[in-house]
């Protein structure tokens, strides 16, 4: 029996499974990046040819040899807050809006505060690197081994339309792909880790910002803002207590800074992009034939974000991770708000 070719035949295979699955993918990059398949078997040496050999078959059979292995060298898909971009904002320049270094780290203090434990729960562990002086205007997610990770840029913090609210949201947009659940980009197995980018923003009002800020005094927090007609009603409708009213309206008012700051970000010197600034009474009037799982346009963000914060569904009942009804308001179960828009997201069993 030749060794090398039977193990150059299992490599082989389980580089073709690596197109199709996240999770096989960080598996089997460990074993080949380091090299340990090769060297012991071109060693000769039977015992640890057959060691390896049940790595190789274990890798194929659990698809997530990394995290048993502690892989800590192993980099993952990488999920963006804003589709890619050129901005850049150094620290220490002149500015007239985005946060400080201080509320800068207080929204990402807030957010470890309470998800480091529920994360933990999950047999995971979450990492916030603070990468205040980094200059790109995004945030990102991403995982190694059983490592949580989000990416927290400064430049995006030092945004001129970024606020102490805005950040605490785009760190539940990418808490979203870790643990947002249902739909999520596309894998071998049903789905890759990663919730997709229209998925993360639902969570992010629906699940996470309404948890983060729940024991503020929020009722006093939105009686400063000037809160559109439209939020008023959509709050009112799902929710019945004056205080679950204010998270609402805080909520979605958060989102609506997202959604202009994403407006702003993406329209750049492209003046073909939309001209109308998003906004909660100019709804999205697309309808995807297949869910979209990139990033959708600012104003389809918005609705989901609004969709999300006026769910009456409680924050504590998660999604599912195969599909979208469990924890969510849906067109399918009859609700009649407060569902995924149709400009990103085809409910299954629907027909439009
Ligand atoms: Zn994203």
């Amino acid at each position: 029996m030749d060794f090398d070719d039977s193990v150059k035949k299992l490599l082989f295979f389980v580089r073709s499974l690596r197109r199709f699955d996240d999770s096989m993918t960080e598996a089997c990059f460990e074993l080949n990046r380091n090299g340990k398949v090769k060297e012991n078997v071109l060693g000769g040496n039977m015992t640890k040819f057959i060691a390896t050999l049940a790595l190789v078959l274990a890798c194929v059979g659990q698809g997530s040899l990394a995290q048993a292995h502690g892989a800590n060298d192993v980099e993952h898909k990488l999920c963006d807050f804003a589709p890619e971009n050129d901005l850049r904002i150094p620290d220490g320049l002149e500015r007239t809006g985005g946060i400080t270094r201080a509320e800068y780290d207080l929204a990402i203090d807030r957010i470890e505060r309470i998800y480091k434990g529920i994360v933990k729960q999950k047999g995971a562990e979450l990492e916030i690197n603070r990468l205040w002086t980094n200059t790109q205007v995004n945030a990102n997610a991403t995982r190694k081994g059983n490592k949580w990770i989000i990416n927290a840029f400064g430049g995006l913090a030092r945004y001129e339309h970024n606020t102490f609210d805005g950040e605490m949201m785009v760190l539940c947009h990418e808490l979203g792909h870790h643990m947002g659940g249902f739909p999520k980009y596309p894998g071998m197995f049903g789905g890759s880790w990663a919730s997709n980018e229209g998925q993360s923003d639902y969570f992010a009002t629906m699940k996470c910002f309404r948890r983060v800020i729940e024991n503020d005094d929020n009722i006093s927090i939105v009686s400063k803002m000037d809160v559109p007609v439209e939020v008023s009603r959509g709050c009112q409708l799902g929710f019945q207590s004056a205080k679950e009213i204010a998270i609402c309206k805080r909520s979605a008012m958060t989102g609506r800074v997202l959604a202009v700051l994403l407006y702003h970000l993406g329209r750049g010197s492209n003046t073909s992009s939309p001209v109308v600034t998003p906004d909660f009474d100019t709804p999205a009037t697309t309808q995807v034939s297949a869910t979209n799982d990139k990033h959708p346009q600012a104003q389809c963000r918005l609705d989901t974000y609004f969709a999300g914060a006026i769910c009456g569904v409680s924050k504590d009942l998660e999604f599912s991770d195969r599909e979208g009804v469990k924890g969510a308001c849906n067109q399918e179960k009859g609700d009649a708000f407060g569902f995924r828009p149709r400009c990103w997201y085809k409910p299954a069993n629907l027909r439009f």
